[in-house]
């Protein structure tokens, strides 16, 4: 009968007990033993793949076992079996670097020695290094998280930098995984950053997603957002959601294990075109930031395994009144993929499932139906002073960045009631920042008895890409 000591700290989880005798042959068997008795020592001797945690030490008498045979190490009757975890210093796998770094934490009782290593060993994957994903992979980084992976394969954009704080005008026109990697070494260079330089879909998800412990999702596009979902769902992974619109945000924790899922809430995506993206509807660029932080906070608690997390809540954020709301959120028995009998069993087509093809083939059908015309054509008709009127059909704010002088300016939903402002009998080719809403009010032209009007395909924007770099794009 060999004799295990139990230091103070772990005694309340084996009903006070100083020490426990078992019937063992070896280190490793007396452990099972141990645990067998008092289950709720098994998470604090074993970590979640069952291995010895490493900042839990045993001594067999009074030798240190890693110096002998390990686990392996043989247990004689009147052995005895001392369980030595690091309490006060002596942290085994941070350095001294690391403790000065995250001295902040280690004097918090939340956090301590113990959590820090939690942070170190979590394995974290971001969705996006962007709005969102810039926030969260900084404060990933500072905080101490040893892995994140991070999947995007967009280059710097000048556009970018009004939000996505990962980046400096140097980064202008580099990928933006280079960028942040050297970014988030720069924070903090225990991380070890694992760059996903790919377009994330059905074929490569459930491989990636399998290699970390959760999952942030900080993605604009519907597609992607329920293919992050049902990956999250079938690898049982949380998913640490967040989406922004102009001045509103949402966030969340899905987690299929714990509570619902994103379809759990929106069962099927809206149609396409109806919901705008950022690069259309703009969005405030402190946005991403505050909701980017409330994800990497979810994030470390879930890491930490401490706090309530939002799973089971929806979090409304919206900035322009400074109002945060919480709604409940229910597990949908009938969800397609976190439900008793899920449909979705495996991943699909989700550009198909949001109806991206469909969307396409209207365009092709619009391009065919609606008469169009190139910037080309356009300046040509210009150095000519060829008769015609030229409509543009975009919000004020957006002519004050760039326009054309001699434009009629009629924002498209004003359109019906300023239709006495063209005539008929004109020449009319209307223009909006990208081709979208101009080949709409060609439409509603047409609809109305107009029938000499053609778009501007690709909008101003085309104009000051291909004819006027001097015109400022947006
Ligand atoms: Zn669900």
């Amino acid at each position: 009968m060999a004799r295990i000591f139990l230091p103070t700290p772990l005694r309340p989880y084996a009903d006070g007990a100083a020490s426990i005798d078992v019937e063992a042959a070896t280190v490793a068997a007396a452990l099972e033993e141990l645990v067998a008795r008092h289950p709720q020592l098994r998470k604090h001797l074993y970590d979640d793949r069952g291995k010895v945690r490493s900042f839990v030490n045993f001594y067999k008498n009074d030798e240190d076992v890693r110096y002998l045979d390990k686990e392996g190490t043989e247990l004689a009757e009147t052995d005895s079996l001392s369980i030595v975890p690091s309490i006060a210093g002596g942290a085994e796998d941070l350095s001294n670097e690391e403790i000065r770094r995250y001295s902040r934490h280690l004097i918090m009782p939340e956090v301590g020695i113990d959590g820090q290593r939690k942070l170190k060993s979590a394995r974290v994957l971001a969705i996006g290094a962007g709005g969102l994903g810039s926030p969260l992979a900084v404060y990933l980084a500072a905080a101490g998280i040893g892995t994140i992976g991070i999947v995007d394969f967009d280059v710097v954009d000048d556009s970018n930098l009004q939000r996505q704080i990962l980046y400096g005008a140097s980064d202008v026109g580099r990928p933006k995984l280079q960028a942040a990697a050297e970014r988030i070494r720069d924070i903090n260079p225990n991380v070890q950053v694992v760059p996903y330089e790919t377009r994330l879909d059905s074929s490569n998800a459930l491989e990636i997603f399998r290699e970390y412990d959760i999952v942030a999702d900080g993605t604009d596009n519907f597609p992607t957002r329920y293919l992050v979902n049902d990956a999250c769902v079938l690898t049982g992974k949380p998913n640490v959601y967040a989406s922004i619109f102009r001045f509103e945000g949402q966030a969340s924790v899905f987690w299929a294990e714990k509570g619902p899922c994103y379809r759990c809430l929106y069962t099927e995506p809206p149609p396409p075109g109806l919901v705008p993206s950022c690069a259309e509807g703009g969005v405030l660029g402190i946005l991403p930031g505050l909701l980017g932080v409330i994800q990497a906070t979810e994030t470390i608690k879930l890491a930490l395994g401490s706090g309530d997390s939002l799973v089971g809540r929806l979090l409304l954020v919206d900035a322009l009144s400074m109002r945060f709301r919480e709604l409940k959120l229910r597990k949908n028995p009938n969800c397609v993929v976190c439900g008793p009998n899920p449909t979705v069993t495996r991943l699909i087509d989700y550009e198909q499932f949001c109806g991206i093809p469909q969307e396409a083939a209207a365009a092709r059908a619009n391009s065919s139906g609606i008469p169009e015309i190139t910037v080309q054509d356009l300046k040509a008709m210009r150095d000519r002073g060829e008769d015609f009127v030229l409509v543009d059909v975009r919000e004020p704010h957006e002519f004050a960045i760039c326009a054309f002088p001699e434009s009629v300016k009629i924002p498209l939903g004003t359109l019906p009631q300023n239709l006495n402002r063209l005539s008929t009998a004109d020449e009319i080719v209307v223009h909006c920042k990208m081709g979208g809403r101009s080949a709409k009010a060609v439409q509603f032209l047409r609809d109305a008895g107009f029938r000499k009007v053609r778009n501007l395909a690709g909008g101003i924007d085309r104009w000051a890409q291909q004819i006027d770099p001097r015109m400022p794009r947006y």
